[in-house]
């Protein structure tokens, strides 16, 4: 499973010699695993350089006697002919190898995003239940029981009397609900919260959220507080891909339309590349296959489209020639604490040149 922490020592990386990235479909529902290693070869085969064969023996190896094929996609790290490091995937990808100065992140960072940790919130009048889903699985639960069922229990009251007290208590216990969701929610430090429950529920609580847990809710959904924590899974998994889906648009159209108007963002390779270097941007927003060749100051990483003689940030004239200027982009962005989205599909970001950029100002 992807972690910040795993793309961040991949970021790290520094090394001189050529770092080899692989991905590679490894659902067995789908096809043998013969078939993988036959991917395995025709995506190395498809590199402009060959791989160094200490390291295509070290993943041929580990594909043979290490890994378990209980994952259904796998990301491979190899350099100076050894394997650095394994990443397990919950889903599968294309098969697809990179050699480059800078490990190929791209797909873990979308894998991030789409498969993150998050919590659940189950409620009903009475009670709470709280989840917390990490690397597509239930890792903890949390169950409380409000005052109000006790006390219902004890009943007695005249009907006027019992609503109205009700009501007190409903309120009462949701109070407290919010105020364990929130608690629970901070102890985990996961920045997303799905909320299931019957709508009037769903509704009162909207208005007493405090805002910093309502910015946390991406999705809402109906059940019973009785729910097993399979549907739970299935249920809030898919909600979160949608949800991602969603935000990704509205970033999308806002970001464009302000490249548009002269705003807050830059649209277009050779722009995002600029700014990303002058210390602008805050996000890349990158369509899932967008590669392109270009050029890099080997003195301070500025990347351009067109090549340069003199570097416009470090008047350097130490230029080269890049491969692929969107990775390292992404490893530039991710270096420097710029968010960096992996946009799937988006028409809208594809016609401005699969790349646009999230000014800071
Ligand atoms: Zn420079």
């Amino acid at each position: 499973m992807v972690s910040d922490k795993d793309i961040r020592e991949l970021v790290s990386y520094e090394g001189s010699d050529l770092l080899l990235s692989v991905y590679l479909d490894t659902d067995l529902s789908a096809k043998p695993r013969d078939a993988v290693k036959l991917d395995l070869r025709q995506s190395l085969k498809e590199l402009a350089v060959s791989p160094d064969e200490h390291a295509v023996d070290a993943i041929t190896q580990y594909l043979d006697y290490e890994y378990t094929w209980q994952s259904r996609g796998l990301a491979l790290f190899a350099v100076e002919g050894r394997l650095w490091k394994v990443i397990t995937l919950p889903v599968a990808v294309p098969a697809h190898s990179s050699l480059a100065k800078y490990p190929y992140v791209r797909p873990l960072v979308d894998f991030r995003d789409r498969y993150g940790d998050y919590n659940v919130a189950i409620i009903d009048r009475e009670s709470v239940r709280l989840f917390s889903v990490s690397g597509g699985k239930i890792n903890s639960e949390t169950e409380a029981y409000g005052e109000g069922l006790k006390r219902h229990k004890q009943g007695g009251w005249a009907a006027a009397r019992y609503q109205r007290h009700e009501d007190n208590i409903v309120l009462h216990n949701l109070k407290q609900t919010i105020e364990l969701i929130d608690a629970f929610s901070a102890d985990s430090g996961y920045a997303h919260l799905i909320l299931g429950g019957n709508n009037e529920i769903l509704n009162q609580m909207q208005g007493m959220l405090p805002a910093a847990l309502r910015n946390k809710v991406v999705a809402e959904f109906p059940a019973d507080i009785r729910i097993s924590q399979q549907e739970i899974l299935a249920i809030t998994q898919e909600l979160l891909a949608l949800s991602d889906r969603e935000r990704e648009e509205h970033l999308v159209n806002d970001t464009i339309t302000a490249a548009s108007k002269g705003g807050a963002g830059v649209r277009g390779l050779a722009d995002s590349l600029y700014t990303l270097r002058e210390g602008r941007a805050r996000q890349l927003l990158i369509s899932t296959y967008l590669e392109s060749a270009g050029y890099e100051c080997a003195h301070c990483r500025y990347l351009a489209v067109e090549s340069f003689t003199t570097c416009p940030f470090c008047g350097e004239k130490d230029v080269q020639a890049v491969p692929d200027v969107v990775n390292e982009a992404v490893v530039n962005a991710l270096k420097a604490e710029v968010a960096v989205n992996v946009i799937r599909d988006n028409r809208i970001l594809d016609d401005s040149g699969g790349i646009a950029a999230v000014l800071r100002y």
